[in-house]
């Protein structure tokens, strides 16, 4: 008989899970709180727009694309997308506009025109980038760090004896400020410790991997918008016939010895073979299955950061902006004391916007824009949220005003907003952090929750919350590693 499952969230990381075991033959069913599947992949509908809520940034489809040929499928009958020729346009208060070409000649000759910087350190960079990806991918990133099988491969053993190459030693800015004389790329580089949620003046310089992916892998773009990647592996999930309970959360667990026995939903228990959690690790300690000293554990490393999003529909076009947009603020060492060490908002944020509608015909009116306007927040602990959002939209307008040029307000239609609080309840992530623990410091990557219970042999976990952590790529390859410690009967 078939060995039954149970997903908990259809978040990427159940969904792929779901796709994964489902495909070896496994009789899957996912429950889902929310009425879409997708978890921080959402998408929501204004009079006028269509808005990507969550991720814009995509990188690594070939995760996506394996899980297609996992499943005997096509990935281009389900969904298209394309490299972008540019990845993004950063702007500076002293006028300063610098285009980040995804080819990496034409990007280094563009920083170089605009700020003075010697292409060959840009070049040098961009490779020592890629050497620490090609050190630390296959453990960090495709392993389980948790279990000593996996993590003692040769390969793994190898790449541990070049510790010393992956500049864990020093920061992110430490580094970057060392590779670069132009202050202008120092803050350009240091932008991505925020692509995991991070501090880039406490993150290890390890984490310039990240814009490995952006500059040397390439970003990515979906036909249709980011949400038409979790569409996609919605039709797939219904294609296989994988069970898919919509508006059905999961209220608690059923353990029995070293085993769960039952999954409860409001119309009863159920039995299961193997269960995979896919919510927040410690939103999962502290309702389906308490356990005090695992909420200790969990919440004691620092969480990453949150967001404030405004979704606007712009009645007038900006040619000077592109699909995805950074206005940096004039002091980024404060923005990131005021995120981390005083968990409130600077006055001078670093602001992105997202504009789907660039590349979505239809995600607007004719005319007009659909505008994601980003800052990162900290987590919430109770800050005055609405004094927040007040004081952050009226500094956030006087920012696009200076850089832009224009008159921002007169041109806002319809308004939506997200902050920490409403990520928290919309997504289920514990005090809104978009990426479970933040990766501030040298050894966060161990202080993640492992993919497996160590209590419970037949119990899992996936997502951002938990090992190798949030973002895209990782939450995917996460996923992998659930599937495959369940197909290998090892745990
Ligand atoms: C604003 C924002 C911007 C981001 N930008 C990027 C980006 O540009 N690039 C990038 O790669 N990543 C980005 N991320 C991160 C990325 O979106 C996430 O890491 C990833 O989508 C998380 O997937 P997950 O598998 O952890 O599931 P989640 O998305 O966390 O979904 C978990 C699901 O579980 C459900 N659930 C929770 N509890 C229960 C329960 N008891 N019963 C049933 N269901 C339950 C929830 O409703 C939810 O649907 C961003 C995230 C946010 C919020």
């Amino acid at each position: 008989m078939k060995e039954k499952v149970a997903i908990i969230g259809s978040g990427l990381g159940g969904m792929a899970s779901a796709i994964r075991l489902k495909s070896r033959g496994y009789d899957v069913t996912v429950f889902e709180k929310n009425h879409q599947v997708g978890g921080k992949m959402g998408q929501i509908h204004t009079q006028g727009c269509r808005f990507d809520t969550g991720p814009s940034v995509f990188t690594m489809p070939e995760l996506v694309d394996q899980l297609f040929a996992e499943a005997g499928e096509n990935p281009d009958d389900y969904y298209r997308y394309k490299k972008l020729d540019l990845s993004c346009r950063y702007l500076y208060e002293d006028g300063t506009s610098i285009d980040a070409f995804s080819d990496p000649e034409a990007f280094a000759w563009e920083l170089s025109k605009k700020t003075g910087e010697p292409t060959d350190n840009i070049h040098r960079f961009l490779a020592k980038s890629r050497t620490i990806y090609n050190l630390t991918a296959d453990l960090f990133m495709f392993h389980s760090i948790h279990d000593p099988k996996a993590l003692f491969t040769f390969r793994n053993l190898k790449a541990l004896m070049q510790f010393g190459k992956i500049d864990a030693f020093r920061t992110m800015h430490q580094s970057n400020k060392q590779s670069f004389q132009s202050e202008q790329l120092v803050q350009l580089f240091d932008r991505y410790a925020t692509y995991n949620g991070s501090n880039p003046y406490q993150i290890p310089a390890t984490f310039n991997i990240i814009s490995h992916l952006e500059h040397n892998m390439g970003v990515y773009y979906p036909e249709g918008g980011i949400y038409a990647i979790a569409d996609a592996m919605r039709r797939l999930m219904k294609k296989m016939k994988i069970k898919i309970h919509l508006n059905q959360p999961v209220r608690k667990l059923v353990p029995e010895g070293r085993s769960i026995r039952g999954v409860v939903t409001d119309f009863g228990e159920d039995h299961f073979d193997h269960v995979i959690s896919n919510m927040d690790v410690n939103l999962f300690y502290e309702s389906l299955l308490p356990d005090e000293r695992k909420l200790n554990k969990t919440r004691k490393p620092e969480k990453s950061s949150s967001a404030l999003i405004f979704y606007w529909d712009i009645e007038k076009e900006f040619p000077a902006l592109n699909l995805h947009n950074i206005l940096f603020s004039e002091d980024y060492p404060r923005e990131f004391e005021y995120l981390f060490s005083e968990k409130q908002i600077y006055s001078d944020p670093t602001v992105y916007i997202y504009i789907s509608s660039k590349a979505v015909t239809g995600d607007a009116p004719r005319g007009g824009e659909n505008w994601y306007v980003m800052i990162n927040a900290p987590e919430d602990t109770g800050q005055n949220w609405s004094q927040l959002r007040r004081e952050a939209r009226k500094n956030i307008i006087a920012k696009i005003n200076r850089v832009l040029g224009t008159q921002i307000q007169q041109h806002i239609g319809h308004e939506q907003v997200y902050d920490p609080p409403a990520i928290e309840s919309h997504t289920a992530s514990y005090h809104g952090s978009l990426y479970g623990n933040s990766s501030n410091g040298r050894f966060a990557a161990f202080n993640r929750h492992s993919n497996f219970s160590r209590k419970y042999k037949n119990l899992y976990f996936t997502g951002g919350s938990v090992h190798p952590g949030g973002g895209i790529p990782l939450v995917l390859s996460g996923a992998r590693i659930v599937s495959e410690k369940i197909l290998r009967h090892e745990h």
